[in-house]
């Protein structure tokens, strides 16, 4: 089963060995960083597996591959060997592990390490990109049979993570390290096993001192208790959301609090993608079960299914994706979280007799109409590109218009409810967005009963004026656990265990 490797970053031993301390139980081995140590603790390191009590990599990486030491090949190599001398015969004392990247060759150096009983990690690394011919390179690297070859390439796209993912199955059955680096490869570091991962280098994150060792390194606790990690073995089953740049997800959270709840072995993931091509392909390589998709991919994602519901084809939007014997299903749960959602605030079983304004048109405005209009709304539609209201507008036969003056006016007939779709006000997009108001020039009466499907903020510029105006107002919030709970019928074909329904949060990753 992979390992947790937690890599000490901090710039002194003792400091080191404190963090060590609190994160011990989430961690099974360490890698000690002394290129971050301050020069004169690094003349100290000899002792520090002794004092860690696991075992403990000695890496002292140069500037060139993502490193601090800054000190000429003559000085890394004779720390190497201060820290690799005084071999004790209890090897608990030694380090476990040394890392020798491909290009030094010392051989005095690796067989001091290799008669105590220290396995070399013979490493390549590539903090630009990822390389053309990877199973060439990790089957060449490796010098002697007892060696672990590591690769930690820059992943700049999604097929990058693909090629490493191949490469580690196209080297089946040897011992290596395998690491996707950057955001597009987060899944690499927590889908170890699936990689063909030997370990995963993690950071403790949450202090102050400690940094990521490399790009898009995952925080200690969350690979251990989030993504429980030491559970994944290749019988796990794989869920995920996928969507770009899917900088901030609340999914993980939510599906693996559940999963863990009830004791399934089943890990969900994120899987940024700037390609969805390449992400169908990563996800038939993981054997992935379950996909959410999010925005930009809920229509580019329809061609790969093999059959949808109804609702995505009149709606023409997937967030849902299950493979089931006979390949993709595509189903639309946006839909049905949102109108379970704003009746149940409303308290009323439908939508006859309301008139309904929708703000927006796009995926999730499409969802939206779909269900005002199954309910019975008569609904108007206002969009800052004009043609897209039209055009959403058409099938059903509702009123349209755009975001300004003459739209505005419109509303005076359909403000029974007031419903926000679009992503002006949202969190994360830039700082204008969140105090943007699509609906600015329209006055509140205090009547309407207003839904915004952004959720955070947790009050929009657009709600906080409509609550200010004496309005029922509330956010997407239910509506996105709504939805996360018919997703999970959908990947599990089980009820929502609604006796886990408190304990199940939407924390952010
Ligand atoms: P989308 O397909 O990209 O559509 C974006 C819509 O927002 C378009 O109508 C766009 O107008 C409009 N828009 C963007 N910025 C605007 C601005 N500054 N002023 C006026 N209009 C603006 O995105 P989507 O999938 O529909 O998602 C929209 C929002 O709904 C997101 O914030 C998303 O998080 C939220 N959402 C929430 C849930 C939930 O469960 N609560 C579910 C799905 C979506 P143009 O056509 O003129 O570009």
């Amino acid at each position: 089963m992979a390992k947790i490797c937690l890599c000490m970053t901090a710039n002194t031993l003792g400091r080191n060995l404190e963090i060590l301390e609190k994160y011990r139980k989430y961690a099974d081995m360490a890698e000690l960083r002394a290129d971050c140590l301050d020069p004169d603790e690094r003349l100290l390191i000899r002792r520090f597996p002794e004092q860690a009590g696991m075992p403990v990599i000695l890496t002292i990486r140069r500037d060139i591959d993502g490193g601090h030491f800054v000190g000429g090949e003559g000085a890394r190599i004779s720390l190497m060997a201060r820290g690799l001398a005084y071999a004790e015969a209890d090897r608990r004392r030694n380090f476990a592990y040394v890392d020798i990247e491909e290009d030094l060759n010392i051989s005095s150096l690796e067989e001091a390490a290799r008669t105590f009983g220290t396995r070399i990690i013979r490493s390549y690394h590539n903090m630009k990109g990822t390389d053309a011919d990877l199973p060439v390179k990790i089957r060449s690297m490796r010098r002697s049979g007892d060696e672990i070859v590591k690769v930690a390439v820059m992943a700049n796209s999604t097929r990058d993570v693909l090629e490493l993912l191949c490469a580690g199955k196209e080297c089946e059955g040897q011992e290596k390290i395998l690491v996707s680096m950057g955001h597009f490869g987060i899944y690499s570091r927590i889908l170890s096993e699936q990689f063909g991962s030997f370990l995963s280098y993690c950071g403790a994150l949450s202090e102050p001192d400690a940094f990521s060792a490399a790009p898009g390194q995952v925080e200690v606790r969350e690979l251990a208790n989030l993504y429980r990690f030491r559970n994944i073995t290749k019988a796990t089953k794989v869920y995920g959301v996928t969507g770009y740049p899917l900088k901030a997800t609340s999914s993980p959270s939510f599906f693996n609090t559940v999963f863990e709840l009830e004791e399934s072995n089943a890990v969900y993931v994120p899987f940024p993608a700037d390609s969805i091509t390449d992400l169908m392909e990563i996800s038939k390589e993981l054997n992935v079960e379950g996909l959410s998709v999010t925005v930009p991919y809920k229509e580019a994602i329809i061609p790969f299914l093999d059959f949808q519901s109804d609702e995505v084809r009149v709606i023409g939007a997937c967030n849902t994706l299950t493979l089931t014997p006979q390949g993709w299903l595509g189903t639309n749960t946006d839909a049905r979280g949102f109108s379970d959602s704003l009746l149940t605030f409303l308290n009323k079983p439908n939508f006859k007799r309301q008139r309904v304004t929708v703000i927006g048109a796009g995926g999730a405005a499409r969802s939206v109409v779909f269900e005002l209009h199954r309910l019975g709304a008569k609904v108007l539609i206002l969009n800052r590109t004009v043609h897209k209201a039209r055009r959403l507008a058409a099938p059903y036969k509702f009123a349209w218009g755009g975001l300004d003056e003459q739209g505005i006016e419109k509303m005076e007939k359909y403000r029974d409810i007031i419903i926000q779709t679009t992503s002006a006000g949202m969190e994360g997009i830039n700082p204008d967005n969140v105090s943007s108001d699509p609906t600015a020039m329209y006055n509140f009466c205090g009547r309407e009963e207003v839904m915004d499907l952004v959720y955070k903020p947790k009050m929009t510029a657009f709600l906080k004026r409509a609550s200010n105006a004496g309005c029922n107002v509330q956010n997407g919030y239910d509506m996105l656990i709504r939805q996360a709970r018919y997703q999970y019928t959908q990947f599990t074909g089980k009820e929502f265990p609604e006796h886990f329904f408190s304990r199940v949060q939407f924390g952010e990753i």
